[in-house]
């Protein structure tokens, strides 16, 4: 279990990331979800010990995270957003070359070790050639299996679908999703597909707060009866959104399937049943309505 307390950050330049967060994330996947600027790699970067708070507490099981960083970094894997390239290095010496700086020092066992990790991560047919000709997909599989060197007890993911396509994504969280219950891993996205498909808890993190938190289940069923739908011209977009409450709306084929939340039935609209991208606009809708009344 991983346990933060009150944790905030102000940077420097007075920007301030991360307010006030209090989260306890059990093992198994945890999503954690929110918009670009949300503070999701500030929070990321401060689990792993690379920054630290200006205030809080970290506690994952018996270990104070700040006041022992080094005992966390031991068990932590740690995937960043800007996972470095590594030229005219293959697969195989570059995970070897990184467990020996783990601490894998016996030949044998790092060997083994290595070879694991190319197979579980479907590298092993490409583990001779050079890291910089990967694909975005085979890099974020290898950023993983460099992260899984050791058997860290507690996993960060910090964005790591952004910029795949559907099939390289797929295959990303499937590797993700058979790491196994045992473990704490923190996915960090913007993307509330990734949290859906895979998190049985999760957390939306918006202007450095936490605003919502539980199992994607619950929190789509706090808006059961609430979300209408209506397809429109696109043309009729800004109509809708002056007149209603728009959650979300797509394209599809040509026109707009526009989703609102409201009490009761808008004219014209039909029930649907509410998705976790709902849950997620509704929230950010809502983050974002005092500070827009402020500067009114
Ligand atoms: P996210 O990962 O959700 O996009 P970040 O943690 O990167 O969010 O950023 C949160 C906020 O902190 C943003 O306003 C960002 O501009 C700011 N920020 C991030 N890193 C720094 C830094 N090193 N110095 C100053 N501000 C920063």
């Amino acid at each position: 279990m991983l346990e933060l307390t009150g944790v905030s950050h102000v940077y420097p330049n007075g920007t301030r990331a991360l307010s006030d967060v209090t989260l306890s994330i059990p093992k198994g996947m945890f999503g954690l979800l929110g918009p670009n600027g949300a503070g999701k790699s500030t929070l990321m970067r401060t689990i792993a010990c690379l920054q630290a708070p200006t205030a809080g507490s970290i506690r994952f099981g018996d270990i104070d995270v700040l006041a022992e960083p080094d005992r966390l970094r031991r068990t932590l894997g740690y995937l960043p957003q800007d996972f470095g390239v590594y030229p005219r290095i293959s697969a195989y010496q570059m995970l070897d070359h990184m467990a020996v700086l783990k601490g894998v020092n016996n030949a044998k066992d790092r060997k083994e070790v290595v070879e694991h990790l190319l197979g579980q991560t479907n590298l092993w047919a490409v583990r001779g050639k050079a890291i910089a000709g990967f694909s975005g997909g085979m890099r974020q599989r290898f950023g993983i299996a460099q992260a899984l060197i050791g058997d860290p007890q507690l996993i960060i993911v910090d964005e790591p679908t952004a910029g795949l396509d559907p099939e390289e994504r797929n295959r990303f969280l499937n590797l993700l999703a058979g790491i196994g219950e045992n473990v704490v891993v923190i996915l960090s996205t913007h993307i509330v597909d990734d949290v859906a498909d895979l998190c049985p808890r999760m957390a939306v993190l918006a202007q450095g707060r936490v605003q919502l938190e539980g199992p994607p289940r619950d929190l789509i069923r706090s808006i059961d009866g609430r979300v209408w739908q209506r397809t429109v011209p696109h043309t009729q977009l800004a109509e809708m959104q002056e007149r209603h409450e728009v959650i979300s709306h797509r394209f599809f084929a040509g026109e707009i399937v526009v989703h609102v939340l409201s009490d009761t039935q808008p004219e014209g609209f039909a029930p649907v049943v509410g998705g976790l991208e709902d849950v997620y606009f509704t929230t950010l809708a809502e983050t974002r309505r005092p500070v827009a009344a402020a500067a009114a």
